[in-house]
């Protein structure tokens, strides 16, 4: 199986960092393939605007979807674009670990994002959701969170953690095809025993050990 982790912290040594190294380790170990990238590390660019190509349809008017089909037609993506979209292309598995920051992704991580997901390229036609362009693969979020589990039930005093990544889990990966498996949510790690933490670094690597066969969840609507 081939992995693609994306990483979404500025400080190595945080439990971010710590569940990146645990996912890569633990994968590897098992035989797999994994590549990453290091979106703070490799000090990524998130700024998505004619930076994204090598090429114009319209030098005057810039409308990113336009340029993002034409880049799919003549091969005019921008180097760190291109690579990505291999990434995504060449994996069976793809594992975003990052911190929830205002109730969704870092702004780096959205950006990421926001460059990477291309029209033509990643969806576009009758390729939308189960006709997607990436059928057939699977994308998993690792997240962790400021508030406690009891803050994120339904109706609670931040709601439904799953009702918050439906528009990542939904608006972006099902809507382009992957499958997406259950996510891995560490509630609150600053605020739990050092015991807790080891407790949840070993649970995902024995969840990751089995990761190949697991089903695929419900993202739900809206
Ligand atoms: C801009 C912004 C917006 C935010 N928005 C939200 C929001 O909307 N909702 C919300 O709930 N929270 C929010 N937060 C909080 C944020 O989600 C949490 O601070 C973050 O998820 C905690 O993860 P971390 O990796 O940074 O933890 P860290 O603070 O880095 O780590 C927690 C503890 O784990 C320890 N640790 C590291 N490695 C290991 C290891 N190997 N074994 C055991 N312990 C280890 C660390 O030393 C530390 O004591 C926001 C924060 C910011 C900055």
């Amino acid at each position: 199986m081939k992995t693609f982790i994306v990483y979404a912290h500025a400080e190595p040594k945080s439990f971010n960092g710590a569940l990146f190294r645990t996912a890569q380790e633990t994968l590897r170990a098992a035989g797999h393939t994994v590549v990453t990238w290091d979106l703070y590390a490799m000090k990524f660019d998130p700024v998505s605007d004619r930076r994204n190509f090598t090429t114009a349809k319209n030098p005057e008017f810039f409308k990113q979807q336009i340029e993002e089909m034409h880049a799919t037609e003549v091969g005019g993506f921008a180097p760190e674009v291109e690579a990505e979209l291999r990434k995504m292309e060449a994996c069976d598995l793809m594992i975003w670990q990052f911190p929830l920051w205002w109730f969704g992704l870092p702004g780096i991580l959205k950006g990421w994002a926001d460059r990477v997901f291309a029209m033509g390229r990643t969806y576009g036609g009758e390729r939308f959701y189960e006709n997607g362009v990436f059928k057939g693969k699977r994308a998993l979020l690792s997240v962790t969170t400021g508030g406690p589990e009891a803050v994120y039930q339904k109706g609670g005093w931040n709601g439904d953690i799953h009702a918050i990544l439906r528009p990542i889990q939904r608006g972006i990966l099902r809507f382009t095809g992957w499958d997406v498996l259950a996510p891995n949510i560490v509630f609150a790690p600053v605020r739990v025993s050092d015991e807790e933490r080891q407790a949840h670094l070993k649970g995902w690597a024995a969840r990751l050990h089995a990761i190949k066969t697991e089903k695929p969840i419900e993202v739900g609507e809206y």
